[in-house]
């Protein structure tokens, strides 16, 4: 068995208590036989981790936060996958409910989640099941592994849309999400995609990136509702053609309410509503694997939506800059090297 030299203790950023983050020092985590010791090399921080971190809490405490991540493999007992580069699918499927029977994972009953309902990223090491491994291609960075789950859930997002040849797309909500959910349109073949968004800063960067803003009186094929608020969806609802397709991706921070002439839209212009929930694992339509393949073949590029890198130790302030809206960031990832 290869055993590369390992420290005892590693640094690793946890959860106390709501808003008590704690950079602490802890023992390597042991690996059961389904599970490989990963040394994790970058996380990404996700929106919904300022969410947990300040407002909602993890499932219990303290919890290692953190699931948009990738690194090496440092330990497999099998040796199977002992220096790979991986990017990790954050979701522990129960195997058992009808939606994993039918490889649905995301639709699961009773998941576990690394980052959230048990121990992610923002730690030096983490044990992870075999499963949950996507070998990054070689040409792929640990920064573009760690956005894979971002960019696989916009994939799962983007597919709903069945977009045909020289369609227009409108996304409300041009966060990381909502652009890279944008590249994958036109990776996809849509024409156009523009934007429904307020902040004058995030309108900048779409900008700068060649998306535009909706005008008044615009209609689209379809869109994507990123934001999880009213107003964005009543403005969507009016701006699609008849019969278009509207997956709504953004999660509801409060009440979602709906005029009934809004409301009418739905039912007059015969709208297709669609869920869409995380990403895609089974064997036969797997949103990490094509992500990973598009990211490779330079037909997705993501790596330019890192505005921020930071060592895993300045995690929590870049956290709390995120909260305070100090900076402009896009993507935040930490880069274990540093
Ligand atoms: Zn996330
Ligand atoms: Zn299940």
């Amino acid at each position: 068995m290869k055993k590369i030299n390992l420290p005892s203790e590693m640094t690793s950023v946890s959860l106390h208590a709501i808003g008590e983050l704690v950079t602490e020092q802890r023992a390597l985590p042991d690996i059961a036989d389904d599970e490989v010791l990963l040394k994790v090399e970058s996380c990404g921080i996700c929106g919904s981790d300022i969410g947990r971190v300040f407002k909602n809490g993890t499932y219990h405490f303290p919890t290692v936060i953190g699931h948009e991540f990738a690194g090496v493999v440092v330990h497999d007992n099998e040796d199977e996958w002992t220096g790979k580069r991986v990017s990790v699918f954050p979701l522990l499927p129960c195997f058992e409910c009808d939606a994993c029977k039918a490889q649905n994972y995301a639709c699961c009953n009773n998941y576990n989640y690394y980052g959230s309902r048990c121990d992610g990223g923002f730690s030096q090491y983490l044990a992870v099941k075999k499963f949950n491994l996507v070998q990054l291609p070689d040409n792929v960075s640990y920064e573009e592994g760690a956005m894979c789950e971002p960019a696989s859930v916009a994939c799962h997002a983007v597919k709903k849309l069945s977009i045909s040849d020289g369609e227009r797309v409108l996304i409300s909500g041009a966060g990381p999400i909502g652009i890279i959910a944008a590249r994958w349109a036109i990776s996809l073949g849509s024409k156009e995609v523009k934007f429904i968004e307020n902040d004058p800063m995030k309108i900048k960067f779409a900008r700068s990136l060649g998306f535009d803003i909706m005008s008044d009186g615009e209609k689209f094929d379809c869109a994507i509702e990123g934001t999880g608020a009213s107003a964005p969806l009543a403005m969507i609802l009016k701006a699609v053609k008849a019969r278009g397709n509207i997956v709504l991706m953004g999660n509801p921070g409060s009440e979602i309410t709906l005029s009934p002439k809004d409301y009418q839209q739905i039912l007059r212009s015969e709208l297709h509503l669609l869920g869409t929930w995380n990403s895609s694992y089974a064997d036969f339509d797997n949103d990490w694997k094509d992500t990973l393949k598009a990211i490779s073949e330079s037909k997705l590029v993501i790596s330019d939506l890192i505005t921020h890198r930071v060592p895993l130790t300045m995690a929590h302030k870049a956290l709390a800059m995120m909260r305070d809206k100090k900076e402009f960031f896009v993507k935040v990832v930490t880069d274990n090297e540093k």
